[in-house]
C-alpha cells in the first residue's frame, strides 16, 4: 500500500551498529546480565546478535527423523543489541566506544576510557 505525504523532517536517525561479528561482548540485562561472549553472528535489521553462551534457551524437539529420540536441546537465542555492549579487556567492564576514521576512511573503534583498540 501506498502513503501518501511521507517523508518530512523525521527521519530516524539510525543508531550506528558498533558490534561485530567475534566481539567480546557484555550483556547488561537480562538473564544471563554480567557475562560476556563472542558474538558469533548479527541479525542487523533485527537489532539482535547470537552471543556465545548467552541467552541459552532450552528447545523441545519431537521425535523426527533428524532426531528420532526427541527430548531437549540447548541453543543460543538472540539477544537484542540494545542489551549488549562492546567489552573492553583492559578495562574489565562494558567499553565507552569512541570511534576514529582514519585518513583512508577505516573506522576503529577504541575505548573512551583507556583508550585501547577495541
Ligand atoms: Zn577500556
Amino acid at each position: 500500500m501506498m502513503v501518501p505525504g511521507r517523508g518530512g523532517n523525521k527521519a530516524k536517525v539510525k543508531k550506528m551498529n558498533k558490534i561485530k561479528k567475534n566481539d567480546t561482548v557484555y550483556v547488561l540485562s537480562g538473564r544471563d546480565r554480567g557475562k560476556t561472549g563472542r558474538v558469533f553472528r548479527v541479525f542487523p535489521s533485527k537489532g539482535k546478535a547470537l552471543v556465545e553462551g548467552v541467552n541459552y534457551v532450552k528447545k523441545h524437539m519431537r521425535k523426527s527423523q533428524a532426531n528420532p529420540q526427541g527430548g531437549i536441546v540447548q541453543k543460543e537465542s538472540a539477544i537484542a543489541l540494545s542489551n549488549i555492549a562492546l567489552y573492553c579487556k583492559s578495562c574489565n567492564k562494558p567499553a565507552r566506544v569512541g570511534m576514529n576514521i582514519l585518513t583512508d576512511g577505516t573506522k576503529t573503534r577504541f575505548c573512551k576510557r583507556c583508550e585501547e583498540v577495541l
